[in-house]
């Protein structure tokens, strides 16, 4: 009997729908090939919710993702909502959905394709073959932290509070995940921190080693400060597998990394939460990229990242690692044959659409194993 999962498809604003059209074509192709079924669930977030249904995150949307084994999201924000009150703005959509599912993991891969080398800042040799994964904390730490705020003292002297905190259960979470994703890669982990001036620092370095002691000694474990880490992620990427860290660390080092390998819509992202009672680790799965409000309707962006997001969540939500590994082929086979979408053109190679570069990429997996 073939394996059907329930997944939510959030397309939300600007290009987010444009770039998921293609995302749902790959769909069929790859219920075709493997015997999976989607059942497929189409709702709206962000400013598309807010015309629908007056807020940018309904709760039956809300509900319908709690009971779905995974979410794919386009992307949220345009001009036509800047002008709403704070709490109805797209993008209080997202950060509603990432805190009711509890996604308390946030999954980058910094990955760096054959064709990509010479659009990385950094020289061929030293991103070439690059495939880091970045495991930041995502719903704790100092953009959370209580007190906060801005306060005026008796002299009158203005000051900005926030504070890092970190608990044993928020600190073994996520390490859980990053050597369970190590397992399934280099075997390797790098978790940073700053424990040389941060008592929250000092106990992740401990939690972390403990949790490495106690579960998973066959990972190989070093801990780096997160300032080293952001100098040795542009003098030596290809050192690291995995990388784990707090939010604010993992927020700066994930976009450093990011750009090792090139353009924003090429990046995609995943956010984990607890496994529910039916064995499904709540997840949600979307580009790094935004609406791009100054592209939007004109078939010209890139869909590769929200490709592979659906290729990520393939692989850690269904464990479909054969397909998900073969969409990655079929987009690496695509670029080096020269075909590429407007922000990744370079001199003698042939500028697609968004539909042209779905269908090629179809084409491309259909071909893989064939
Ligand atoms: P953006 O990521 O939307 O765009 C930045 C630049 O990259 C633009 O020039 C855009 O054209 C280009 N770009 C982005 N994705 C591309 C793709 N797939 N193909 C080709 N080019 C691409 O960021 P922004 O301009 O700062 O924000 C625009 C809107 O998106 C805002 O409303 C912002 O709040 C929202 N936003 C949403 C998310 C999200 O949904 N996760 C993330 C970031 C920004």
């Amino acid at each position: 009997m073939s394996k059907i999962f329930k997944l939510l498809i959030l397309p939300g604003d600007g290009i987010g729908p444009e770039v998921m059209t293609e995302v749902t074509k790959l769909i069929s192709a790859v219920e075709k090939s493997s015997g999976a079924k989607f059942e497929i669930t189409y709702d709206d977030i962000g400013g598309a919710a807010y015309d629908r249904y007056g807020t940018p995150l309904a709760d039956s949307t809300l509900e319908v993702a709690k009971q779905s084994h995974a979410v794919l999201l386009g992307a949220v924000g345009g001009e036509k909502w800047d002008d709403l009150e704070f709490s109805l703005k797209p993008e209080q959509g997202l950060l509603r959905i990432r805190k009711e599912l509890e996604l308390f993991a946030n999954l980058r891969p910094a990955m760096c394709f054959e064709s990509m080398v010479d659009a990385s800042s950094l020289k061929p040799e030293l991103v070439a073959g690059l495939d880091i994964m970045i495991v930041r904390e995502l719903t704790g730490g100092i953009y959370f932290g209580k007190p906060r705020g801005i306060e005026t003292l008796a002299d009158g002297t203005r000051q900005g509070v926030n504070t890092q905190t970190y608990n044993t259960k928020e600190i073994h979470r996520v390490a859980r995940i990053a050597f369970e994703l190590a397992r399934k890669r280099d075997n390797r982990v790098v978790s940073c921190e700053k424990s040389n001036v941060m008592e929250s620092g000092i106990l992740w370095r401990e939690e972390v080693t403990a949790i490495h002691t106690n579960e998973y000694n066959d990972v190989e474990l070093t801990h780096m400060y997160a300032d080293n880490c952001a100098m040795q992620l542009v003098r030596n990427p290809k050192q690291f597998d995995v990388i784990v860290t707090d939010n604010l660390f993992g927020d700066i080092l994930s976009d450093e990394a990011s750009m090792l390998t090139g353009s924003l819509g090429m990046l995609p992202s995943a956010s984990l939460g607890e496994v529910d009672e039916n064995n499904f680790r709540k997840a949600l799965y979307e580009p790094v990229h935004g609406s791009a409000p100054d592209i939007a309707g004109q078939g010209i962006a890139n869909p590769i990242a929200c490709i592979l997001s659906f290729a990520m969540c393939l692989k850690y939500s269904f464990e479909m690692n054969d397909e998900a590994d073969k969409i990655n082929d079929a987009v690496n086979n695509v670029l080096t044959s020269g075909y590429k979408t407007k922000d990744l053109i370079g001199n003698n190679e042939q500028n697609l659409s968004t539909q042209q570069m779905g269908d090629k990429i179809i084409e491309a997996f259909n071909s893989i194993g064939s």
